[in-house]
This record gives structure tokens, sequence and C-alpha cells, in this order.
């Protein structure tokens, strides 16, 4: 029997009331774990989602080592219970490409040189999903490395993009993600307040250049929401410490 299609807008908006352009409720706290050298906590509508950076610290095995720079490994996790059907623990196939893509994204941003034979360990776990957990995870790496006082070139933000029902929505939650059209995460470098570049760009289904070009409008539009959250979130930790050192 084939599954049912919910209608996913309805009277110009989306099931859950946002607009097309809406991002859903977020929220960014810095330096949640006590042992990690930075940590990052942050919700994206029903995503929750922790990172934890350790290092820059010496690289075991000794080989892996990069007399020249810092190596970055990224890990993507899912909880069992973070998904509606329980997920298997350890990593598949999706796990292992989201870290590879998510660690491509960052590490032109990490002035690795500045770190030579050492290694930056990043772990992102997702104890609840729903739908654009790539885009939160990078959110919450980024702001952990910030915490952990990685130097970097400047902020990785990132938000995914879907086409529903004929519509480019911002931020998919999973009902859009299931059944939509299109879902297209990006990720952007931004400097200074400004975007410089894309730091990923992926897609699952199809869109038209121009609704190409929208999607990529409707992404920077909310990325740029998204960065003065992350920004708000390490400035907060730091006048915390401030106060404690006081
Ligand atoms: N999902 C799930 N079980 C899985 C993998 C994914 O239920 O084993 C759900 C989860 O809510 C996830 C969503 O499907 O957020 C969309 O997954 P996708 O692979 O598109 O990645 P994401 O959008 O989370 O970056």
């Amino acid at each position: 029997m084939s599954e049912e299609i919910p209608r996913l807008i309805v009277d110009g908006k989306r099931l859950d009331g946002r607009d097309f352009d809406e991002l859903r409720p977020i929220k960014i706290e810095a330096g949640v774990l006590r042992r990690a050298d930075g940590s990052c906590y942050i919700e994206m509508g029903k995503n929750k989602i922790v990172a934890a950076v350790y290092g820059p610290r010496e690289v075991h095995p000794r080989h892996l080592q990069d007399p020249s720079r810092a190596i970055i490994r990224y890990r993507y996790n899912m909880a069992p219970f973070s998904v509606e059907e329980r997920k298997k623990p350890g990593p598949d196939r999706r796990s292992i490409e989201i870290s590879k893509v998510s660690r491509e994204a960052l590490e032109p941003v990490i002035l690795k040189e500045l770190f030579p034979r050492s290694g930056i360990d990043i772990f992102v776990e997702v104890l609840q999903a729903d739908a654009g957990t790539r885009t939160a995870c990078l959110n919450a790496a980024s702001v952990a490395l910030i915490d952990a006082g990685v130097a970097m070139r400047g902020m990785i933000t990132a938000v995914a993009v879907a086409k529903v029902e004929g519509e480019i929505v911002l931020d998919p939650m999973k009902e859009e993600d299931n059944y939509g059209e299109a879902d297209v995460p990006f990720a952007f470098l931004i400097r200074n307040g400004k975007i410089e570049s894309i730091a990923l760009l992926q897609m699952d289904g199809k869109m038209s250049a121009e609704e190409m070009k929208k999607a990529l409008e409707l992404a920077k539009k909310g990325a740029m929401q998204i960065y003065n959250i992350q920004r708000e979130a390490i400035m907060r930790k730091y006048s915390r410490e401030e106060e404690e050192v006081e």
C-alpha cells in the first residue's frame, strides 16, 4: 500500500506555521562541556545536538602527524534514540559521508599551519534529529572550535533549503525533507560579517537553475541570521568567563 503524502503547504504557510523564508527557532550555547577544550549545544527546531572539540593536541598514532599543519578529524554520530526508528549504533554510510563533507567544509577555515604535528578532533552527537542535522552540526562545530580557541579565518554557518510543493523554503523540517521535491544543504564561510564563499553544497532531488538561484539567496539570508546567533553565543560565553575571573 502506498504511503499517503501529507499537504505540506496550506494557505501559504508551512506545516509548522512558518513562512517560506523563515528559520525554525534556534538556541545556541557555547562551553557546555567541562572536559572538552571547546563545546557547543544547539537546537534548531526539534534538532538537539552537542559538539565537542579536543585540541590542538598531539596526534596518535604518530605516523598520522603532519609536520607542516594540524590534521582535522570530524565525527558525526546519531544517538540510537535520536530518530523515530532506533538507529543502530556505530558508523554507517550516511554518517561517514556527512563526517567527510563536514570536515572538508571546516578544514580551509581552520588555520592549520599554526599547529604543526597536532590534531584537532571534532565530535558532533545528534541527540534528537528532525532534518537538517548536518547543517546544525556544522553551526555547533564552528562555535565549539572558536570556544576551544582554535584560530579560524571566519565562521562556518550552514542551513538547508528545500523545494516543497513547488515552493523554495528555508530550513526544512522532517516532513518537508521526507516528502519534498529537493533538499539542498549549504554552508558558508562568513568573514567580518560578510558571506565570502560556499563551503558546502549538496543536493538531493531536482531544482531548475532559477530555483537554485532563489535557494542560494534564501540560504544566504538564513545564514546571516544564524551567524548572529552564533556570535551572540560566543560573546555570552566570554562575558561569563570574565565575570568568573572578576
Ligand atoms: N533520519 C532518520 N534515520 C536515519 C537517518 C536520518 O530518521 O537513519 C532522519 C533524521 O531526522 C534526519 C532526516 O532524516 O535529520 C534527514 O536526513 P538527511 O540524510 O537528509 O540529513 P540531514 O537533513 O539531517 O542533514
